[in-house]
């Protein structure tokens, strides 16, 4: 069940990667691409489940961007970019 779970959210998330443009919003890398908030969602926050964070950003695509982790990082101490 949890490995069933764990694939869903693997393809879901690399589909979501694809329609943001496979790339660093910031600065076009494709290594460790991560989804940062940048309005506050319902889902604000860390240590929710990983499917209600595909499914939040699904529904709130303009409060998220890609990001490479070297760019969030940055974002998310300097609130820049
Ligand atoms: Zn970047």
């Amino acid at each position: 069940m949890a490995n069933k779970m764990n694939l869903w959210v693997k393809q879901a998330r690399k589909k979501l990667k694809i329609e943001f443009g496979g790339a660093c919003s910031n600065c076009g890398s494709k290594a460790g691409l991560q989804f940062a908030h940048i309005h506050p969602t319902a889902l604000s926050g860390k240590g929710r489940g990983r499917k209600e964070r595909i499914l939040d950003i699904r529904k709130n695509r303009d409060s998220y961007r890609l990001l490479c982790s070297t760019c969030h990082s940055i974002y998310d101490t300097k609130e820049i970019l």
